[in-house]
C-alpha cells in the first residue's frame, strides 16, 4: 500500500471487522481486494452477475450476492446492513448511487463511504447522509498532475490542505550531506522522518547519516516549505 491509498483507507474506521462494497467496478474491486488482503471480511455486491462470479473467482472477496441496491430489502437480505462500513461505489449511475447511499444510512449503518462523479454527486451524497465523500478520477488526476510537474516526488500523504508526507527522490544538492549539515529544520521547516536504500527503509534516521543522490527520503511539513525544498 502506498501513501496516498491511506487517504482513503484512513477514514474506514479502525475497529472495523466487516465490510460491505456495493458496485464491482474498477474501484470497487481494488477497494475489495486491498481490504481482504487485509485480512477483513468482505461482502460484495452487484447488479451484474458477471462481476460477482469474476469478483468471487479472482478471491478478492468473502461473501459476494447479486442485487440491486436500490432495493432496500434485497440489501437487508444479502445482511449489508450488519456491515460496520460500507462502500457505496457507484459512480455512474447517480440515481442508483443516492438511493443505495440513503438505503444504508437509513437502515443504520455506521459509517458510510461513497463514490462521487462530480461535485453535485458529491453534494447529493452528503445531503443523504454519507459519510464520507471520494473523488477518484479527480484525486487521481492532481495525484498525475503532480507526479509530472514534481518527477522526484515518489508518493504522498496530505494531512490536511496545508501539511503533507512526501517521499521524494534525494536530490542532488543533498548528496554527500548530512541531515544535520543540511538544517532541514531550520532550512525547510521539514523533519526526515525516514531514509530509504532499496527496499529498506530507517525510521527516524541518525541526523549524521550521509545522503545519497537517488535514494529516498520520507519527510513532513507544510505544503509551502516543501515546495521550497528542491527537487
Ligand atoms: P469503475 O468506474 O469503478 O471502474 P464502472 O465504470 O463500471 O466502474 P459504475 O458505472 O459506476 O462504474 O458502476 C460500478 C458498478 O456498480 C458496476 O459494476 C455496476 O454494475 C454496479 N451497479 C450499478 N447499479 C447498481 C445497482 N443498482 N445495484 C448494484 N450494483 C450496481
Amino acid at each position: 500500500m502506498n501513501l496516498s491509498s491511506l487517504g482513503f483507507f484512513r477514514n474506514l474506521r479502525k475497529d472495523n471487522q466487516q465490510f460491505g462494497v456495493i458496485g464491482l467496478g474498477r474501484f470497487g474491486r481494488g477497494v475489495c481486494a486491498t481490504l481482504y488482503r487485509q485480512g477483513y471480511q468482505v461482502m460484495g455486491t452487484d447488479i451484474d452477475e458477471k462481476r460477482v462470479a469474476q469478483a468471487l473467482s479472482d478471491q478478492i472477496i468473502s461473501h459476494a450476492v447479486q442485487l440491486d441496491s436500490t432495493e432496500l430489502s434485497a440489501l437487508k437480505e444479502a445482511g449489508i446492513f450488519e456491515c460496520d462500513t460500507v462502500i457505496v461505489a457507484i459512480g455512474n449511475y447517480l440515481q442508483e448511487s443516492i438511493i443505495t447511499t440513503l438505503n444504508v444510512k437509513e437502515a443504520g449503518v455506521p459509517y458510510v463511504v461513497a463514490k462521487a462523479s462530480s461535485e453535485v454527486h458529491g453534494k447529493l451524497l452528503q445531503r443523504v447522509g454519507a459519510d464520507h465523500i471520494v473523488y477518484p478520477e479527480y484525486e487521481a488526476g492532481c495525484a498525475l498532475a503532480r507526479s509530472i510537474t514534481k518527477p522526484s516526488i515518489l508518493d504522498r500523504f496530505d494531512l490536511d490542505s496545508n501539511h503533507s508526507i512526501v517521499e521524494v527522490l534525494v536530490p542532488e544538492e543533498f548528496h554527500g550531506k548530512t541531515v544535520m549539515e543540511l538544517q532541514l529544520r531550520t532550512r525547510y521547516g521539514l523533519n526526515v522522518l525516514a531514509l530509504g536504500q532499496n527496499e529498506q527503509f530507517e525510521i527516524n534516521p541518525d541526523p549524521t547519516t550521509r545522503l545519497a543522490k537517488g535514494s529516498r527520503m520520507v519527510v513532513i511539513g507544510s505544503t509551502r516549505d516543501l515546495e521550497r525544498m528542491p527537487m
